[in-house]
C-alpha cells in the first residue's frame, strides 16, 4: 500500500488546478448568474484530455487511471463544481456506457468524437415519474423493421439541450420489467427528439439540465446499445463507476469551500484576532480538512479498485455516500465562518453551498447509497 501520488499524478494536479484557476475562476459568478453552458471551454478542456479522461487513445481519449481521473475532476470541482458535473457526465455516463457496452463500431462512430471534445455527450434514465425507482421508466422502445421507435421523455438530463449524442433508456419488453429495459444512442437532430423545459436550478447552474422529448423517434437498430433487455443491468454498472466520479467532485468541492474558508478565516478580525485565532472556528477547520481526507480515501480507493477491474459496488456508494455527505457540511461551515459575507455573492461560500446539495441526490440519492450498501453487506 502506497499513499504517495506519483510525480504523473502532482504533475496532472498542478496543469488541471491552473487551468482551472485561469480559464474557469474568472467566469464562474458570470456563467452561474446566467445559467451560461460554457461550450466555448469545451475545446481548452478537450487539449487537456479532459473530455476523455479514462478513455485508450486509440478511441481518442487520453488513456488516464482511475485515481488520474478523479484527480481531474476534483481539480474542476475545487473552482466550478458545476464544470465539474458537465464534465462526470460526458465522461463518467454517456461516453462511459459507449465503451463499456458498445460494438467497434459504435466506439469509431459516437466514442470517438465524444473522447476528442468534438461532442458533447448526455444520459438520459430519469423521467418525471422515476427517479431512484428507475426501472419504472414509461419511455418505450418498439420494433419497426430495421429502426427502435423511441416515445416518451426523461427528465433532468445533463446536457439535454445541448448534448450531441445521447445514451436513452428505453423500455422493450414491459412484461420482463428490469430486465425488459435496453440502451440506444441517439444523435442530436434525430427527428423525433426534441429539447423540452431547461430546469432553474438553485446550484450548478452552468451545467445545463433539461428534459428532452421522444415523440416517434426512429433508431436505427444498429444503435442499440449493449444487447436487448440488458439495458438496465448496464446502467447498474456505469453508475458503479459513475458514482466514483460523483465522490471525486464533493472532495473537489469541499477542497474549494475549506479553502475558501481557511482564507477568510485567516483575514477577518472580530474582537481585535483574526477569527482564525478562536477554537471554534480552528475546530471547523480541523473537522473540514479531516473529513476531507478521509473522503479522498474512499474514493481514491473505489477508483483504484475499479482500475484493477474489481467489482466496486459497495465502494463506489461507499464513496459517494461519505464525500457527499461530508461535502455538504464542509460549505455549509464555510458560510458560517463567513459569516453575513458567506450570504452574499461576493464570495464564493453561497455558491458551494448552493452547488453542493446536488451530491447527496444525483446518480443515486443518499438513501438509495444506503440501500445499496446495506444490501451487499447482507448478502456476504
Ligand atoms: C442537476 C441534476 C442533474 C441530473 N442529471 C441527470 C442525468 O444526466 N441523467 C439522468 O438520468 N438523471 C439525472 N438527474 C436525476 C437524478 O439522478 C435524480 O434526481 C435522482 O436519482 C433522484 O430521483 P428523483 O429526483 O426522482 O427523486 P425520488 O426518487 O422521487 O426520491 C425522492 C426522495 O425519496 C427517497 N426515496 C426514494 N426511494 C426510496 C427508497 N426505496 N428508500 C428510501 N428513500 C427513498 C429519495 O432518497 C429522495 O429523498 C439529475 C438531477 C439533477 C437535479
Amino acid at each position: 500500500m502506497d499513499f504517495r501520488p506519483t510525480d504523473e499524478q502532482q504533475l496532472l494536479r498542478r496543469s488541471v488546478r491552473e487551468f482551472a484557476e485561469t480559464e474557469i475562476r474568472p467566469h464562474v459568478r458570470e456563467w452561474d448568474e446566467q445559467q451560461h453552458f460554457p461550450r466555448e471551454l469545451v475545446p481548452k478542456m478537450a487539449a487537456l484530455g479532459l473530455l476523455g479522461i479514462q478513455f485508450p487513445e486509440e478511441y481518442g481519449g487520453a488513456g488516464m487511471s482511475g485515481v488520474e481521473y478523479c484527480i481531474c475532476i476534483e481539480e474542476i470541482a475545487r473552482v466550478d463544481p458545476a464544470v465539474a458535473l458537465s464534465l462526470a457526465a460526458h465522461n463518467g455516463l454517456c461516453s462511459s456506457h459507449i465503451a463499456l457496452f458498445g460494438t467497434e463500431a459504435q466506439k469509431q462512430r459516437f466514442l470517438v468524437p465524444l473522447a476528442r471534445g468534438e461532442k458533447v455527450g448526455a444520459w438520459g434514465l430519469t423521467e418525471s415519474t422515476s427517479g431512484s425507482d428507475a426501472a419504472g421508466m414509461r419511455t418505450t422502445a418498439k420494433r419497426a423493421g430495421q429502426c427502435w421507435v423511441l416515445d416518451g421523455s426523461k427528465t433532468f438530463t445533463t446536457h439535454g439541450r445541448v448534448g450531441d449524442i445521447m445514451v436513452v433508456m428505453a423500455v422493450t419488453d414491459r412484461a420482463a420489467g428490469a430486465k425488459g429495459i435496453s440502451a440506444f444512442i441517439v444523435d442530436r437532430d434525430t427527428p423525433g427528439k426534441t429539447p423540452g423545459k431547461k430546469e432553474d436550478k438553485l446550484g450548478m447552474r452552468a451545467s445545463d439540465t433539461s428534459e428532452v422529448i421522444f415523440e416517434n423517434c426512429r433508431i436505427p437498430a444498429d444503435q442499440m446499445l449493449g444487447a436487448e433487455g440488458q439495458g438496465f443491468v448496464n446502467t447498474m454498472q456505469v453508475l458503479d463507476a459513475g458514482r466514483i466520479g460523483i465522490a471525486a467532485l464533493s472532495v473537489g468541492l469541499a477542497q474549494g469551500a475549506y479553502e475558501a474558508a481557511l482564507a477568510y478565516a485567516r483575514e477577518r478580525k472580530a474582537f481585535g484576532k483574526t477569527i482564525s485565532s478562536f477554537q471554534a472556528i480552528q475546530f471547523k477547520l480541523a473537522d473540514a480538512a479531516t473529513r476531507i481526507e478521509a473522503a479522498r480515501l474512499l474514493t481514491y480507493r473505489a477508483a483504484f479498485m475499479k482500475e484493477q477491474g474489481q467489482r466496486t459496488t459497495l465502494e463506489s456508494s461507499m464513496a459517494k455516500l461519505y464525500a457527499s455527505e461530508i461535502a455538504v457540511r464542509v460549505a455549509e461551515e464555510c458560510v458560517q465562518i463567513h459569516g453575513g459575507y458567506g450570504f452574499v455573492k461576493d464570495y464564493p461560500a453561497e455558491k458551494y453551498f448552493r452547488d453542493v446539495k446536488l451530491m447527496t441526490i444525483g446518480e443515486g440519492t443518499s438513501e438509495i447509497q444506503r440501500l445499496v450498501i446495506a444490501r451487499r453487506l447482507l448478502s456476504r
